[in-house]
């Protein structure tokens, strides 16, 4: 056990499966072949391709011939924001890749609950106000792991007659997926975060549908998606998903019981700390807990130094000054978003490191509030 480093952002990113590793190699030496060349190399290198389509449609129990490999999630999320072809509704904590696009092309953005639940009248109202062509929702947060509620979207959004997406990058490998149960229409992933490589990731269709394609050009992916298909990443993320559907039962227990563990014993150890998302269902392996009085950023850089590594707010976000914006639309104010951290497990933790983590922790919450008392008792003799 390395208490040396301790990685508890599996939300950020994952370490590369060693059978995905092995399994990309021959991809990346001997076997370079373009899969839409005509000869043995390129087809061969095409049913590597078309193999791993397949992985990725078991996963999320889609058809083969719904799945489109993109760039990751990021170019799946853009791909069909800008395919909409009217009005946008999107969720209130979408990931930036969502919201960007959506703000930027005029989208409505639906309020949630100071859980960061999705209100179901709200969704109501504004098909009837916007009668928009597409509904975006997460399906899983990558801040705070609430899981939305889905539970009859699929069949108002569409008795309104749009159509519906799910970002489920973070829900893959953590919640069983099935774009049947969902009755969703486009559905996003990306590898890296279930253990593949990064640069990634794949957009289901769902059959019929019409898309836009981002990117035009030499008409891979059924005209959906141009560009050379990055084979070793492609073969690299359907063994990911082989993986991930092989692991559902144990990859989740197995971060569930590590993140009671740490939310417990945090909660015991450190006065003052709220868990955000508290009361909704969340994902296994996530904990976003705010210090009163404390800023994230010098308590995750403390960390840091003893080598344990946590996210404040998204790494994607990161940087920035101002709060989470996602954590601001849950009703926090910004001096309270800017007190969350979020700690995110996977499978190389251990409950000696949540220990640990947990002693520390609450170590320098301590110091962290007593030099603030101390600031604060200068700062009024100096008045
Ligand atoms: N959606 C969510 C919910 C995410 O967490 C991320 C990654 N931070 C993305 C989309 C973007 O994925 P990618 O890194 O593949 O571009």
């Amino acid at each position: 056990m390395n208490l040396k480093n301790i990685y508890l952002d599996y939300n950020a990113t994952t370490p590369l499966d060693p059978a995905v590793l092995e399994a990309m190699l021959p991809w990346l030496r001997e076997d370079f072949g373009n899969p839409s060349s005509q000869h043995s190399s390129g087809q061969r290198a095409a049913a590597a391709v078309d193999l791993a389509r397949l992985q990725v449609a078991r996963l999320i129990d889609a058809n083969p011939d719904e799945i489109i490999f993109t760039g990751g999630a990021t170019e799946a999320n853009n791909t069909v924001i800008r395919n909409a072809g009217g009005m946008i509704v999107a969720g209130g904590t979408e990931h930036s890749s969502i919201y960007e696009p959506a703000r930027d092309a005029g989208a409505v953005f639906l309020p949630v609950t100071a859980g960061g639940q999705l209100i179901p009248a709200t969704l109501g109202e504004a098909l009837r106000k916007h009668s928009p062509a597409l509904v975006s929702l997460i399906l899983a947060n990558n801040e705070t792991g609430v899981i939305t509620n889905l539970e009859g979207v699929a069949e108002v959004v569409h008795a309104a007659g749009a159509l519906l997406h799910l970002d489920a990058v973070q829900a893959a490998g953590k919640i069983p997926l099935s774009v049947k149960a969902l009755k969703a229409d486009f559905l996003s992933l990306s590898a890296h975060k279930f253990y593949g490589p990064k640069g990634v990731g794949a957009l289901f269709v769902r059959r019929g549908i019409r898309l836009a394609p981002l990117l035009s050009g030499g008409g891979q992916e059924m005209n959906r998606r141009s560009g050379t298909h990055n084979v070793p990443a492609i073969v690299g993320m359907g063994v990911a998903c082989r993986l991930a559907a092989a692991r559902m039962d144990e990859d989740p227990a197995h971060a569930l019981i590590l993140r009671q563990r740490l939310e417990t014993n945090i909660l015991d150890a450190v006065p003052r700390c709220s868990v955000n998302g508290a009361g909704e269902a969340r994902l296994p392996n996530t904990l976003n807990i705010r210090f009163a009085g404390i800023d994230a950023g010098a308590l995750a850089a403390r960390l840091n130094l003893e080598g344990i590594e946590v996210s404040v707010g998204s790494a994607c976000s990161s940087g920035r000054s101002s709060g989470s914006r996602i954590l601001e639309a849950m009703g926090l104010s910004t001096l309270d978003a800017m007190s969350a951290i979020r700690f995110s497990l996977g499978r190389g933790i251990d409950a000696a490191m949540i220990d640990h983590t947990v002693e520390r922790l609450a170590e320098m919450v301590e110091v962290l509030r007593a030099a603030a008392r101390t600031a604060n008792v200068l700062d009024l003799e100096t008045d």
